[in-house]
């Protein structure tokens, strides 16, 4: 096909740098390749049997058909009552929208929202795909590099530095994939009051990560931190993560009315509705019993304090302990510059995750992927096992570079 026949507009999008890595380690697998994997974003566990069991029944009971276009009111239902129970957060059902995962609703939200030339304010380190959602949608993401040494968090001043006549959305996701940080209420309430003095600003907290928060801590949500910008906070959750159910795409928005029905509305040209098998499977993981996630987050626990561990001993890489989500973001600097044995020049990030990968069978994100480097995303969404020889995979290759 005849490339001009292509619109300007996919142009401007990087297909998903960690749905591109996760094609790549297939792909080399099945090429006969060894390969340790330390990109993935999804749990390793299979979705609990509960969960499984209410999706045959609703096949079974006929639950076949489309679905309002923003959730069955079951669902929006249950979103209710967890957001009331598990967040402090009260919305109604008309102010909830499901979608076919949260990557879907953050898209929707833009779609419903951005003019162009909007700008979407998205602290760094970022989830691959908030810039590029903003992007598609005729946004401009503006992205604001948070440090290492502030705790990978945007503070009140960076915050007031960047908001300008055009800006839109602020994007907030704690705890955060990749830094793994997560904002105390104080933070979050200094943040709301930067916000609460641009009235034309709204704020997105992807909190999908919410469970996922370690040391006997816990996450806190923004909405419950800032209440007075209720009318301009959207919560992005979802199923994914909390339930291992990543392929049954099933995701969750609260927000004001308005913007809501604007999100249905869109939705229904686009999807119509996510399956109501997933949705009916997502009501049993909201409202069942949630001993799966505190197993989960146990596992977690006990997996990242041994990724840091091993990890921070390798010479060249430091790496502090990540409050929350399932990725170690270990500092690599000490290795940038130097030569592989065969001469090639580790010149970023990007360039030592690709050596990692050729030399040390070994693969994991590089930092650039998330708008803030030297670092790389080394995920401990995976086995103890899969983590220790990974992690002596990185520790092998990197003695090597001079
Ligand atoms: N937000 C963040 C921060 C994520 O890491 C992910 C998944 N990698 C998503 C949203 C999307 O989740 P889903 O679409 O599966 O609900």
């Amino acid at each position: 096909m005849n490339t001009t026949l292509i619109a300007r507009r996919p142009a401007s999008i990087r297909p998903s740098p960690s749905i591109a890595a996760k094609a790549l380690v297939t792909r080399l697998r099945a090429e006969g390749r060894h390969i340790i994997d330390l990109t993935v974003g999804e749990p390793d566990f299979v979705t609990p049997r509960s969960i499984m069991e209410a999706a045959q029944a609703a096949m079974q009971a006929g639950d076949t058909y489309y679905t309002p276009s923003n959730g069955t009111l079951a669902l929006r239902q249950a979103v209710a009552d967890k957001l009331i129970r598990e967040n402090g957060l009260s919305y109604g059902t008309d102010e909830i929208v499901v979608g076919c995962g949260a990557k879907q609703l953050i898209q929707t939200a833009f779609a419903a929202t951005l003019d162009p030339g909007d700008e979407v304010i998205i602290p760094a380190p970022y989830w691959v795909s908030y810039p590029d959602l903003a992007t598609l949608n005729d946004g401009v993401p503006v992205v604001v590099p948070c440090l290492e040494e502030t705790g990978f968090k945007l503070s009140p001043s960076q915050l007031e530095a960047t908001i300008t006549a055009r800006t839109k959305w602020v994007v907030l996701n704690s705890p955060n994939n990749p830094s793994g940080a997560v904002y105390t209420a104080a933070e979050l309430a200094a943040l709301g009051e930067v916000i609460e003095r641009h009235p034309r600003v709204l704020v997105m907290t992807d909190e999908i990560y919410e469970h996922f928060v370690y040391d006997g801590q816990s996450q806190i949500s923004f909405g419950r931190a800032v209440p007075a910008l209720r009318d301009r906070t959207l919560v992005i959750n979802g199923v994914s993560k909390a339930y291992a159910m990543t392929g049954w795409r099933i995701g969750y928005a609260a927000g004001p009315r308005l913007l809501a029905k604007t999100m249905s509305d869109l939705l229904s040209q686009s999807t119509t509705c996510p399956s109501s098998i997933g949705q009916a499977a997502a009501v049993r993981a909201l409202s069942g019993d949630q001993t799966f996630v505190v197993q989960a987050r146990a596992t977690y626990e006990t997996r990242r304090d041994r990724a840091v561990e091993l990890l921070d001993a390798i010479p060249g890489i430091s790496c502090k302990r990540p409050a929350g989500a399932f990725y170690a973001y270990p500092n690599v600097v000490g290795l940038i510059g130097r030569r592989s044995p065969d001469g090639i020049r580790i010149a970023d990030d990007l360039a030592l995750a690709h050596h990692l990968l050729s030399a040390g069978n070994v693969s994991v994100m590089d930092g650039t992927s998330y708008g803030l480097s030297p670092y790389l995303r080394v995920s401990f969404a995976t086995s103890l096992e899969a983590i220790e020889a990974g992690c002596a995979a990185i520790a092998r290759v990197a003695a090597t570079l001079d």
